[in-house]
């Protein structure tokens, strides 16, 4: 029987404080996952009095529902980030993508967070002959700004990594991980309670108002005083509590299967790399071995708009046939859903409007970028006049159509599926042609 919950919350503790929380504090961070527990930690270690808010169980959010997949990306190419920020700035978003990747590494390290953390490399798969050239041609532009580890993998070298014939080769990031992240949650939460963060689960941040001395910040109990306010809601983000911010962030779901046990020879057969796989098809998957090497979770786009993982579980399982022929009849333990928040730059925001901060934006690529963030947030609260992150510099821009409720998305999901079925048609022309060649 498929279980609608995250697999990485079975057997996890679930922390709770059952206490009140202070009238006063010197920072206030609405949402407690890896954005907000990581800037309430680099607060609290500077001498802040924090309280972390969340209106659901701590962890409720995209930071323990993810794939896990510990990367540098984010989805500007560096020829668009020239062209809407010039080069300077669009060097920095490069450096700055792979320092986040480092940062993210380094605190699961130096802390000892028991998270499963595995330096299995990350292979984004082609899914067009197309796809490999452009691939190609964007690694050679991104090793001249700042080098770092990845190389292509020929289509005849694909047999080595995955047991597949969809893919059209691949490029291979070889400093990309894998963590456990409900366990890397926690792994934060727990740095977060010892620096001495106060963090409150099933508390609804209602409204945030401006005081002449801080803000007032009204909950399901008595109101908290606060000299400053982060919001690090993302993909959760409330209009009722920040119409600015919902007005610039999408809330746009991703839907994750796992299989029963398959064993570790099967695993290791199918995914012989051990990575974790990302394609480049428009509805893209991301799959990869659980950390303890007995299943595949693999996760897509099933609707651009919330559906039920119910009603999203036949589109997964198909995706994961398609790639897998073997795995047809194969049970699927766990399947749910989740909030990522897609900023209409497609890249994250540190910002600052009407005194409120708030760490954002990660279009589906938070988990080593949100904690950076966060830290980074924190150190604009505490230093605001200078500046610490390229993301000062990417503002959150609206859209006339969206208005905070993303009406829209179910007709922006047609169009997606009419687009992978075009693209599908080409493919498979192109396929044809590729093997009248050979022949
Ligand atoms: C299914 C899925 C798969 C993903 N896979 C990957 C991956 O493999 N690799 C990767 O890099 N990224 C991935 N991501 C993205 C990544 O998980 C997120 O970018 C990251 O976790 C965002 O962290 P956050 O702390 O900003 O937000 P969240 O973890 O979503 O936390 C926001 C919190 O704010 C709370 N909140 C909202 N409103 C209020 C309010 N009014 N009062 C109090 N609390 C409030 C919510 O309850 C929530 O807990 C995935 C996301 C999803 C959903």
């Amino acid at each position: 029987m498929t279980q609608f919950t995250p697999y990485w919350w079975q057997d996890q503790p679930q922390y709770r404080n059952t206490e009140a929380p202070p009238a006063k504090a010197d920072c206030v961070v609405v949402g407690a996952g890896f954005t907000g527990l990581s800037a309430a930690l680099t607060l609290a270690q500077a001498g802040r009095q924090v309280v972390v808010l969340d209106s659901e169980a701590i962890g409720f959010g995209a930071s323990t529902r993810n794939g896990g997949m510990l990367g540098s990306g984010h989805k500007v190419s560096v020829a668009d980030a020239k062209k809407h920020y010039g080069p300077d700035i669009a060097a920095q978003l490069h450096c700055e993508a792979n320092a986040s990747l480092a940062f993210t590494k380094s605190l699961i390290l130096d802390h000892n967070i028991d998270c499963s953390l595995q330096a299995c490399g990350r292979l984004r798969t082609a899914w067009t002959p197309q796809d490999f050239t452009a691939m190609a041609s964007a690694n050679t532009g991104l090793q001249n700004i700042e080098a770092f580890a990845a190389r292509m993998v020929p289509p005849d070298e694909m047999a080595q990594h995955i047991d597949t014939e969809l893919y059209f080769g691949g490029l291979l990031y070889e400093s990309h991980a894998s963590v456990q992240p409900r366990k890397l949650h926690d792994g934060l939460l727990q740095l977060a309670l010892q620096a001495g963060v106060q963090v409150f689960g099933e508390q609804p941040v209602r409204a945030v108002k401006a005081k002449s001395d801080g803000f007032c910040i009204s909950t399901k109990g008595d109101n908290i005083h606060s000299q400053q306010v982060l919001m690090a809601t993302n993909g959760y983000t409330q209009s009722s509590v920040s119409m600015f911010l919902a007005k610039r962030i999408l809330p746009v779901p991703s839907f994750i299967i796992v299989t029963q046990e398959l064993g570790k020879e099967v695993v290791k057969a199918l995914l012989p790399g051990g990575h974790c796989m990302v394609e480049t098809r428009q509805r893209f998957c991301y799959y990869r071995p659980t950390p303890c090497g007995k299943r595949i979770m693999l996760g897509s786009r099933a609707a651009l708009h919330a559906i039920t993982p119910q009603q999203a579980l036949p589109t997964l399982t198909t995706k994961l046939t398609e790639i897998f022929p073997s795995l047809k009849n194969t049970e699927i333990s766990h399947c749910w859903t989740g909030f990522t928040g897609f900023s209409f730059s497609k890249l994250p925001n540190i910002g600052c409007h009407n005194g409120i901060y708030h760490a954002m934006g990660y279009c589906g690529n938070g988990v080593a970028m949100a904690p950076y963030l966060g830290h980074k947030a924190a150190l604009k609260m505490l230093y605001p006049d200078q500046q610490h992150s390229v993301f000062e510099q990417t503002p959150l821009q609206s859209r006339i159509y969206h208005q905070g409720n993303p009406w829209y998305m179910p007709a922006v999901s047609t169009w997606y599926r009419t687009r992978d079925w075009w693209d599908n048609k080409q493919r498979a022309k192109a396929l044809s042609k590729l093997r009248q060649k050979n022949e």
